[in-house]
């Protein structure tokens, strides 16, 4: 039979690649090979290989194809990525003024689980076989293997309670054989009533809400529940209806220390594991996750933001707890926020996204207020125990010592709790033993080389460390600059040192410091965790890792040694960030059997933060916030986007800013403020300056961005340009 020419015409596809290039390239398809848009691929880019994904299949394109580069690899295993998860990759894209293969690449972050997992060897029972003789070792042998199924050696070797030298000699006697194994089975299902709380009639309301947004398909829910009101619990009845439908669900937490808690939560509901997925799973873990989240043999998924970007086989469900959190904000590579695109992606693909909170965003609270978010309040504790009772301590009046840190009548609160058995947390966000060293002598501060900010001491490990940039340096014995011997002081508290003076002061007690950058890794971490939560510990000083969502049940009482610090930030969240923390760092306090107490220590004892937190009238402290963002036209009322200048050299950085500047497309709409050097001026040796847009809430900001870059000059010698919608943090 003769070909007609049209079955040679080679197809054209545009295979989105991960790296920063705001278009897909071009490839031929090699013969014999089938693509679809998502088919995961490998391609030639430059000198090396990348994996990327068919974007589109060009219909006639006008190129001529034996200028293109060929497909090298079609991953025909994996399934290709579907249309829901291609439109959210653009949508991201377009809205962050991201490059599209860089969305890509959170998607595609697991090489390895492109191709399936090697078989792994496992012996089997061969029919009929006998030992020559029966030892009671080879008895329990063949008796754990009843069942018929492969085992591996070890994992045989431990059920039977013998030496793997054991299953050996059965194998040379032909009594087992060695057969290949699939190297991970599907894991278990969750059980959806297999241990269902009963829930209190708040609750119970609250719940029935969820299920029933799955009737409408889609919609965004804030659960607003203070602190131990049993959010939890009430998510969990929306998990349960996406498994009944289904679907696989997807619960996206701030905080990696928080997922063990969580795990075993879960487990005691639906008699399984979830999948996890954040920067501490290995290799393989990650790999597994990420094929069963295709494949659909997971169902549910805890993780950070970063499993936004999983290919779900049948997502039908997000869960975004702690709402509020910062942590939810990536800054680096493609900044975005993904509590706001998981709304996007259930609006995608039609399901519905349950955002929970004790101190929900303003915006989120803006959303409930104009009806675009359905609402539900959980003002009362399931326990039913109170919250706590929080008191300011005004440190002109009450404060400590000099060279001391807490004040008389906090060391009498922690005192009293301690003698009654009771758990206290020290909550400062400062890691560290002191945020900065000076020379009593000649004043010399110690800086870092390549950031500006202070070197933080951190006398566990006796060093100076940039929180920044990760550098440090041995404390010196004598000034770097005076050469004086003993000169060195410390200034002001990190965990650290309020550590000493709490061993100082309550020798007896069992005292823990939690800060994530200790010895020993998230590993510790969780171990720690675990020993508060089983009251292993009397009074534990912590960074803001504490103030989130943990259950201490023995926890009575929360000092704030500077509720002020999160204050004095040049950031239009400042007092809201800082409600926030305390809000939710105080709720620690008491949260099952009630009692709890919170002292906050503060310079400032009429702030409205402070004021809006020891009233206990969150809605007062959120009406005037919302009212003052309102005047201001700042976010959610007007939009925000920062342009970061960044560069080696400083004079050119700072050249390049204003010529940007200057560059930019007159529009009444849109207000200009900067170039100003960044609060952080330096990083990483990099110079860094900062441009801020403002424009009414309709305004197309994106479309404005677009422009601008476009028309104004480009980024020579080593500068970058940043764009951060909806800024964050603004460091
Ligand atoms: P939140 O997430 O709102 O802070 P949690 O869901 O963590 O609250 O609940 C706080 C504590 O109360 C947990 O120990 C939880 O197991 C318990 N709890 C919540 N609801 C119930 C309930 N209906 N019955 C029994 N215990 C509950
Ligand atoms: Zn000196
Ligand atoms: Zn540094």
């Amino acid at each position: 039979m003769l070909f007609d020419d049209q079955d040679f015409q080679e197809t054209i596809a545009s295979v989105l690649v991960p790296v920063a290039v705001p278009k897909a390239y071009t490839y031929k398809v090699p013969p014999g090979q089938s693509v679809v848009p998502g088919t995961i691929v490998r391609v030639p880019l430059g000198p090396r290989e990348v994996v990327g994904a068919v974007w589109d299949i060009e219909p006639d394109a006008a190129i001529n194809p034996k200028k293109l580069k060929s497909i090298t690899r079609v991953y025909d295993q994996t399934p290709p990525l579907d249309e829901d998860l291609r439109r959210f990759v653009d949508w991201v894209a377009n809205w962050t003024l991201g490059a599209p293969g860089m969305v890509l690449r959170m998607v595609l972050r697991s090489e390895e689980a492109l191709e399936p997992e090697p078989p792994v060897p496992g012996v089997r029972r061969v029919e009929g076989a006998e030992p020559e003789r029966q030892t009671s070792a080879r008895r329990r042998v063949l008796e754990t293997m009843e069942d018929g199924f492969a085992w591996t050696r070890s994992g045989l070797a431990h059920a039977a309670g013998v030496s793997p030298s054991v299953i050996d000699g059965l194998i040379q006697q032909n009594v087992l054989e060695v057969v290949s194994m699939p190297a991970a089975p599907p894991p278990p299902k969750p059980q959806l009533d297999y241990a269902r709380k009963k829930l209190t009639d708040a609750q119970e309301a609250v719940a029935a809400g969820l299920v029933s947004t799955f009737e409408k398909g889609t919609g965004v829910t804030l659960i607003d529940g203070v602190t131990g009101s049993g959010k939890t619990e009430v998510y969990f009845e929306a998990i349960a209806e996406a498994l009944r439908r289904e679907k696989q669900a997807l619960v996206l937490l701030p905080e990696i220390a928080l997922t063990e808690q969580f795990l075993r939560r879960y487990e005691q509901r639906f008699g399984v594991y979830p999948a996890e997925w954040h920067s501490e799973i290995t290799p393989k873990n990650r790999a597994r996750v990420w094929r069963g989240v295709a494949s659909g043999d997971v169902r549910v998924v805890i993780g950070a933001r970063s499993s936004l970007f999983l290919p779900f086989r049948e997502l039908g469900l997000i869960i975004v707890d702690e709402e509020h959190d910062a942590a939810f904000k990536q800054d680096d590579r493609v900044p975005y926020s993904a509590r706001d695109m998981a709304v996007v992606r259930g609006h995608i693909s039609g399901f519905p996204v349950v955002l929970a909170s004790a101190t929900p965003s303003v915006e989120s609270h803006v959303n409930a207020e104009i009806g675009r978010y359905t609402l539900y309040e959980l003002p009362e504790r399931a326990s039913g125990a109170a919250l706590p009772d929080l008191q300011a301590i005004d440190m002109r009046l009450d404060g400590p010592e000099r060279g001391r840190w807490l004040a008389p009548r906090l060391v009498h609160a922690i005192k009293d709790t301690f003698a009654a058995g009771d758990q206290s947390l020290l909550f400062l966000n400062r890691r560290g033993y002191a945020p900065l060293t000076l020379c009593r002598t000649c004043g010399h501060r110690f800086q870092c080389a390549h950031c500006s900010a202070w070197l933080v001491e951190h006398r566990f490990q006796k060093r100076l460390v940039c929180h920044h940039c990760g550098h440090f340096e041995p404390v010196p014995d004598n000034c770097p600059s005076c050469q004086s011997a003993n000169s060195l002081v410390a200034c002001g508290p990190g965990v650290e040192r309020v550590a000493e003076e709490v061993s100082d002061l309550f020798p007896q007690a069992r005292t823990l410091v939690l800060s994530s950058d200790l010895p020993g890794g998230p590993e510790r971490l969780k171990r720690e965790m675990k020993i508060v939560e089983e009251g292993g510990a009397d009074i534990i000083i912590g960074t803001q890792l504490v103030a989130k969502g943990h259950n201490f049940p023995k926890m009575k009482l929360v000092g704030v040694i500077d509720a002020d610090l999160g204050l004095a930030h040049g950031d239009p969240r400042a007092a809201e960030k800082t409600f926030q923390l305390l809000a939710q760092v105080t709720g620690r306090a008491g949260r099952v059997t009630g009692g709890g107490r919170g002292l906050l220590q503060t310079y400032n004892a009429d702030h409205p933060v402070i004021k809006g937190l020891l009233s206990g009238d969150k809605h007062a402290f959120y009406q005037a916030e919302i009212e003052a963002r309102r005047v201001a036209g700042l976010p959610p009322f007007g939009r925000l986007a920062a342009v970061v200048v960044s560069g080696p050299d400083k004079i050119f950085a700072e050249g390049y800013a204003r010529a940007l500047a200057r560059a930019a497309p007159p529009d009444e709409a849109v207000t200009l403020l900067g170039p100003a050097e960044a609060a952080l001026a330096m990083v990483r040796g990099r110079h860094r300056y900062r441009l801020l847009t403002m424009a009414p809430r309709q305004f197309d900001l994106q479309s404005y961005l677009r422009r601008w870059l476009n028309q104004g000059p480009k980024p020579t010698k080593g500068l970058r340009v940043q764009i951060d919608i909806d800024p964050q943090h603004f460091m």
